[in-house]
């Protein structure tokens, strides 16, 4: 082996080992807030030998950039996915754009005290009393949509559009879809049908009132339409909605449901379309790679390898979701315990650069595009797409 090459085995062995004591440190720590318990040092292992099968490939194109080498279809397609640079800076692979799927991209409309999570430190009734940080954290999000050329779905909670009518009109005006994400967070499997329908209703008419046009998309708080609760797929469908996303078909104390199907199935009788969250299926079981927390919290290179597993297997769009306060590391305090405080805030300082990498190496629009192919036979047509100014928006929205 020449210097090189034992330069790059030694700088990926440091940053294996490095990963690896990292992971089984948060393993250890938080295995019930992060939920690999299932998994274990197994599946930390096998995550391991994934990175660094990673940082290999990565090394040697550092490494290649001093001398360069002739390109070779083989070198072009490393890893499947983008080269990525000392810097952290992508370079966008040569991809046939129309063979790689346009995923769904959505976007859970809440302010930071509206989870479950702070729940523990914030009740419903103090919700009024908050200073909320959904305007800031929302317009930063769109304005790196825009930067990127990409739309998404926006899940309004009816909290939020009743508040803040006017920024669900400029999130519609910049070219987003807006569905709903219930009335007041509520989670479904802990309502009975007859609340969760008189809820729903009243969170749609009051987000159509705001957008003057239907919505056809609903996700539930905390993926909470779990067994037991599929009567739920039939009020969604009595109220006209044409999708749900409510579905994480992982292992979860409080959302899981991994004998789901991965991809997307017809609920309520052929009436509704369910899009669950995107998994990868390592060692037979289903790692969550949809976003959220899972982008926050772990490497980049996981999600990317997640995805790129994805588009191998499913060929089909995959469902991403985050919310606004996840890019939004000024979020005040809330007194919750150490586990809490890790879920609800850390990485939150460097999800827009890792948000900003996953719309730079994938594609994405909002789930009427990206599934127009099933949807359009139930009515709900993707609207056009445009690129608005700053300016026309604020006339038209205010
Ligand atoms: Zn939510």
């Amino acid at each position: 082996m020449n210097h090189e090459g034992s330069s790059v085995l030694g700088k990926s062995a440091v940053i294996l080992v490095i990963v690896a004591i990292v992971a089984i440190a948060l393993n250890l720590a938080f295995a019930h807030s992060l939920h690999f318990e299932s998994l274990g040092l197994f599946g930390f292992g096998l995550f391991c030998l994934f990175y660094a099968g990673a940082i290999s490939p990565l090394s040697r194109h550092t490494h290649a950039k001093a001398k360069p080498v002739p390109a070779t279809p083989a070198r072009k397609t490393l890893l499947g996915l983008s080269i990525i640079d000392r810097q952290g800076l992508s370079h966008k692979q040569p991809f046939e754009p129309s063979a790689r799927p346009c995923h769904a991209l959505t976007v859970d409309l809440e302010d930071y005290f509206h989870t479950e999570v702070a729940s523990q430190g914030i009740s419903f009734s103090d919700w009024e009393h908050q200073p909320s940080r959904i305007e800031p954290s929302t317009h930063r999000l769109l304005d790196l949509l825009d930067r990127n050329r990409t739309h998404a779905t926006f899940f309004v909670l009816g909290w939020v559009a009743r508040r803040y009518p006017r920024l669900i009109r400029e999130i519609h005006h910049r070219g987003h879809e807006i569905a709903c994400h219930s009335l007041d967070h509520q989670r479904v499997n802990r309502m009975t049908p007859t609340q969760f329908y008189e809820s729903t209703a009243n969170a749609k008419d009051l987000i159509e009132s705001i957008v003057q046009e239907p919505i056809f998309g609903y996700r539930a708080p905390c993926f909470s339409i779990t067994p037991g609760c599929e009567w739920a797929f039939d009020a969604l469908a009595k109220l006209g909605f044409s999708y749900d996303s409510s579905v994480h078909p992982v292992h979860h104390p409080t959302y899981g449901n991994p004998n789901a199907p991965r991809s997307a199935y017809p609920v309520a009788n052929d009436q509704l379309m369910e899009f669950p969250i995107a998994t990868w299926k390592v060692a037979g079981h289903n790692l969550s790679v949809g976003g959220g927390a899972y982008l926050r919290l772990l490497p980049f290179q996981y999600i990317q390898r997640g995805l790129a597993s994805w588009e191998k297997d499913m060929q089909s769009p995959a469902m991403l979701y985050l919310h606004p306060w996840e890019i939004d590391p000024y979020q005040p305090y809330i007194p919750l315990s150490f586990q809490s405080t890790v879920r609800q805030t850390w990485g939150t300082s460097m999800m827009e650069d890792k948000l900003q990498r996953l719309l730079h190496q994938f594609r994405f629009a909002p789930v009427r595009v990206a599934h127009k192919g099933v949807l359009q036979d139930k009515g709900c047509s993707p609207r056009k797409s445009t690129f608005q100014t700053e300016k026309a928006v604020t006339q038209v929205a205010g």
